[in-house]
């Protein structure tokens, strides 16, 4: 099969088949893979419009009970100072957030199950929800926990989460995380959240040890599946100082990258009405990293807006970007990099996932 039929089906509008959606994700031609960024942000423009959403993204916390093998901030990892903002911190930095017109905002950390941090995190979501009356779109994205726990946080008000399934091959997902790491629990909390009434979001890895394309595809299929409204996917990059490192010989950054791109190009194409970020990890890897992933069919970015005194302690991965930023100087660059590729900021509204609406009508 030729990749100019495939690019015909696209511009047709006619569903992939799983053997083609492979065939997209291997490609490296230059010229190909020009027209399936393109095809990809047309559909974007389609579904979305020319409109790119901010979500401020607070690192709140890096102490985890979890020790998955790829991860900076894994319990694992003695050579870090654990850190956890404070109630009043996090406020601010929602308010600030809020103020500068952002619309929605992402708590973010490590994961931690336990009747405190349960109560700790009601109480921010409310405290945000009160001080912007109402106004600031909360997301949250910590990891697994009981139904009670995700019906408080819905409650308080939060009304998205990211729980990324890392891998949807069960056996992949066990060569990641040791063994008391639960496949089946994750994707049972995944099922939950919808069910509590939240827009959920997941997403996975790409270019991990090995990982195939027909992996990839099968994500795809996943998210498919369990009827998923928004995705936040990137490429894997080395942490030094995790037990997967040793596993990768020689990490090709730019191959990440470009994987990173087709995996967000191929999911817009085949699923076309979520919402879809271009994840940190892009950036990291390219330095228009954000934008690019824009131009290959994502619509949300997450500008950093932690404290920079606590960035350099939330390193999931090497070599990330803006440690030394201040917010309102993200902001700015953030504006200037996405304005020069055509794109509006949908500044003020929270920007919810086509999908979501389509199915609450
Ligand atoms: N503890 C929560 C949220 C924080 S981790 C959770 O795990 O759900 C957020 C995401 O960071 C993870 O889902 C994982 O996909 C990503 N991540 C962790 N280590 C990474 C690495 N080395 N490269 C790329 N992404 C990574
Ligand atoms: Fe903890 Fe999330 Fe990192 Fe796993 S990926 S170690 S749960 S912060």
């Amino acid at each position: 099969m030729d990749m100019k039929k495939i690019i015909d089906k696209i511009k047709n509008d006619l569903k992939l088949s799983a053997d083609e959606l492979r065939l997209l994700l291997e490609t490296e031609d230059e010229v190909v893979l020009e027209q399936i960024f393109a095809e990809a942000y047309r559909i974007k423009l389609k579904y979305i419009g020319n409109k790119v959403y901010f979500r401020g993204i607070i690192e709140f916390s890096n102490i985890c009970a979890k020790d998955c093998l790829y991860c900076g901030i894994r319990k694992g990892n003695k050579n870090i100072d654990r850190f956890k903002m404070t109630e009043d911190d996090i406020v601010k930095d929602a308010v600030w957030t809020y103020e500068n017109d952002y619309g929605s905002l992402v708590i973010q950390g490590g994961e931690i199950e336990s009747p405190e941090h349960a109560s700790f995190i009601e109480r921010v979501v409310k405290r945000i929800k009160t001080e912007t009356d109402g106004k600031l779109g909360i997301t949250l994205s910590l990891g697994e926990q009981t139904p009670e726990v995700y019906q408080r946080w819905f409650t308080a008000g939060a009304h998205r989460y990211l729980l990324r399934i890392e891998s949807s091959n069960e056996e992949l997902y066990k060569k990641l995380h040791p063994a008391d790491h639960n496949f089946a629990r994750r994707l049972d909390c995944l099922r939950e959240l919808k069910k509590t009434g939240y827009q959920t979001g997941t997403g996975v890895m790409m270019g991990l040890p090995g990982q195939t394309s027909e992996d990839m595809v099968n994500d795809i299929l996943f998210f498919e599946r369990e009827d998923m409204d928004m995705l936040g996917m990137g490429p894997y990059i080395v942490h030094n100082e995790t037990p997967l490192a040793k596993e990768v010989k020689d990490f090709d950054k730019e191959k990440q990258f470009m994987l990173g791109l087709k995996m967000i190009a191929a999911c817009r194409i085949y699923l076309k009405d979520v919402n879809i970020a271009a994840a940190t990890a892009l950036q990291a890897l390219n330095p228009q990293g954000r934008e690019l992933g824009v131009q290959a069919g994502a619509n949300i970015v997450m500008p950093n807006i932690t404290d920079t005194k606590y960035r350099a302690n939330y390193q999931l991965y090497d070599g990330k970007p803006c440690l030394d930023e201040n917010s309102s100087m993200c902001k700015g660059c953030l504006q200037r990099r996405i304005e020069k590729v055509n794109e509006t900021i949908g500044f003020g509204e929270w920007g919810d996932s086509p999908h979501f609406l389509k199915k609450k009508k």
